[in-house]
């Protein structure tokens, strides 16, 4: 065919891309194979030690007879036991494909073309993807000693600005930002800019001044926080995750998100995998002990580990 037949006029071209997803760079898998290796151990994904819970691999089986069915679309088993583990409201949950797709969702509905979306120089890569992917710009703040800064965020505040995504503790870093630091932030923020916390690693943290920002994503307008199934709970290939925030925001995620977007093994195995308090303890407290016996022995071989409250550490192999 050499000319268009509707419009012969019409010049003949390829489907063109978006311009703004054309420039997206494709995402980077971390490694998961390597050459004379049999069974290479995989770090860079920051999974669970321990595999899921016993209970999260039954309840995955016990649905595998009614695979059949479509999933609960609105969620409510799992939205009920998460609301009941943590203590908060189970209307103002909405949980998606891992929390990767609940922070899409937000960025999607939040962020558009022109707008900016502001990030600490480390941060959770699918964010800066899906803002690169509305058009949106990207605007980062550099970070001190390898932990986010909030005056440098501050400092970018402007009036383009529509969302901060803040993940404590961040990846790769694994440092966290002190319940003040966070209260500062979210005070001094003009209230339509929405403040993303993102809790990926929450569970791991053992510091007296961490917030995982529940009652701030009660008591604020503005205020919306992201947890995982993949990391303490060991569910990483069932991919489900979940937010939390204020009504309208939820809402207003749950216009977009399709029905079935958390399918039915996820959803019955995270429910299990969420009651089983004492797995969640067991792993907390193994990775705890073996953080800090990791950070003292590559230290005493002079590598400069970063202090981290994750169950992973960012080392600097420059001295050696
Ligand atoms: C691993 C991780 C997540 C979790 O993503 P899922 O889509 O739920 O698997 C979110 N944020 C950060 C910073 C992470 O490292």
């Amino acid at each position: 065919m050499s000319t268009n037949i509707t419009n012969p006029n019409r010049p003949l071209r390829l489907p063109e891309p978006l311009p703004h997803i054309a420039a997206l760079a494709p995402y980077q898998q971390g490694k998961s194979a390597s050459t004379g290796k049999v069974e290479p151990i995989k770090l860079s994904s920051n999974e669970c030690c321990f595999g899921p819970s016993p209970a999260a691999i039954e309840a995955y089986r016990a649905i595998a007879e009614q695979l059949h069915r479509y999933p609960d679309g609105s969620q409510w088993q799992l939205r009920e036991a998460i609301a009941d583990e943590y203590g908060i409201d189970a209307n103002r949950i909405v949980c998606g494909n891992g929390s990767e797709e609940v922070i899409g969702l937000l960025i999607r509905c939040y962020v558009g073309l022109g707008d900016e979306l502001l990030l600490p120089e480390n941060h959770f890569v699918m964010c800066s993807i899906y803002g690169e992917g509305q058009g949106a710009d990207i605007v980062l703040a550099p970070e001190r000693d390898h932990a986010i800064d909030i005056d440098e965020i501050l400092s970018r505040v402007s009036d383009k600005t529509r969302m901060i995504a803040i993940a404590s503790p961040n990846n790769p870093t694994g440092t966290y930002v002190p319940r003040d630091e966070l209260l500062r932030l979210i005070d001094i923020v003009p209230s339509d800019v929405i403040i993303l916390l993102d809790g990926a690693y929450a569970q791991y943290v053992s510091a007296a001044d961490y917030d995982a920002g529940f009652d701030w994503a009660d008591e604020r307008d503005n205020v919306f926080v992201t947890h995982t199934f993949s990391k303490i709970y060991g569910l990483a290939g069932l991919r489900i995750g979940w937010g939390y925030g204020p009504a309208a925001i939820v809402e207003t995620v749950n216009r977009l998100r399709t029905p079935f977007n958390a399918n039915a093994p996820a959803l019955a195995a995270a429910t299990a995998a969420v009651k089983d308090r004492q797995f969640v303890e067991r792993v907390k407290e193994h990775t705890h002990r073996w953080q800090l016996r990791i950070r003292d022995e590559l230290g005493q071989l002079g590598i400069h580990v970063v202090p981290s409250e994750a169950n992973f550490y960012l080392l600097h192999f420059e001295r050696l």
